[in-house]
C-alpha cells in the first residue's frame, strides 16, 4: 500500500511561504508551517516581531518556554536581559526588528509533565526553517544584522561559524542573495548561564555598542 509522505519530512518551510507577502500575511502563513516535525510538539509559531522600516535586525536562535507560551520572540529573561543590553548600547529595542533562526520551540522533558528543557536545534531543521528568514530579509532589508549566538551564525553564515572568532566584529557577506552586514555576538542566553555573568554581560554590551557604531 503506498504511504503519503508528510509535509514535515521533507524538511523545508518552502511550499508554505507565500509569494509577495507583507510581514503580516508572512506571520500568518507561518502559523500554520509544517516544513519540519518541531510543530509538533510545540504550542504555536513564534514569527519575527517588528517594523518592516526596522535598521537593524536581530537573529536568535529559537523560542524558549515563555515565548512559545507568548507567540512572541524575546519576551524571556533572556530577551529582557537583551533589551537591558541594548539600551545601554544605544539603541532602543522598539526600533529594532527581533526574530529567530529557527520558529518552533525545540525541547526536551525529563519525565511527562515535568518542565521542557531547551534543546539546539539540528542543522537539518534550521535549513527546513530557513525560508521564513530569507523572506523577513527580503521584507525589512535592514542595514545591519545582530546575529546571536552559534545557531543563528550557523543558520546565517554556514555551519563553519563559530562565535568566539568573529563576535563584536563587522562582517560583509551575501546572505540569500544579497549584500549584509553583519554583528554576531553571544546569544543572551549565554549571559544568564555565565559563571562570571556581569563580565559576560558587558562583553555583550560591548558587542551591540559595535552595532550601533556600524548603524551611525
Ligand atoms: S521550525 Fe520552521 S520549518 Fe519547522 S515547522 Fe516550524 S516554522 Fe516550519
Amino acid at each position: 500500500m503506498a504511504t503519503t509522505r508528510a509535509p514535515e519530512d521533507a524538511y523545508t518551510a518552502e511550499p508554505f511561504v507565500p509569494d509577495g507577502a507583507d510581514l503580516t500575511a508572512l506571520r500568518r502563513a507561518a502559523a500554520g508551517c509544517r516544513g519540519c516535525p518541531l510543530h509538533r510538539a510545540a504550542t504555536r509559531t513564534v514569527f519575527g516581531a517588528g517594523s518592516a522600516d526596522a535598521r537593524v535586525m536581530l537573529v536568535g536562535e529559537q523560542p524558549g518556554d515563555q515565548e512559545d507560551r507568548q507567540g512572541k520572540p524575546f519576551v524571556g529573561p533572556a530577551g529582557k536581559l537583551l533589551d537591558r543590553a541594548l539600551a545601554e548600547a544605544g539603541l532602543d529595542p522598539a526600533e529594532a526588528y527581533v526574530t529567530n533562526a529557527v520558529k518552533h520551540f525545540k525541547f526536551t522533558r525529563a519525565a511527562p509533565g515535568k518542565r521542557r528543557i531547551h534543546k539546539a536545534p539540528s542543522l537539518r531543521e534550521m535549513t527546513a526553517c530557513g525560508p521564513w528568514l530569507a523572506a523577513e530579509l527580503a521584507l525589512v532589508e535592514p542595514e545591519l544584522i545582530v546575529v546571536l549566538g552559534a545557531t543563528a551564525g550557523k543558520a546565517l553564515l554556514g555551519p563553519a561559524f563559530r562565535v568566539g572568532e568573529v563576535r563584536g566584529t563587522v562582517l560583509e557577506r551575501e546572505i540569500h542573495g544579497r549584500p549584509e552586514r553583519l554583528v554576531p555576538t553571544v546569544h543572551p542566553s549565554s549571559v544568564l548561564r555565565a559563571d562570571d555573568r556581569e563580565q559576560a554581560y558587558q562583553g555583550l554590551v560591548a558587542d551591540l555598542g559595535v552595532a550601533v557604531q556600524a548603524l551611525g
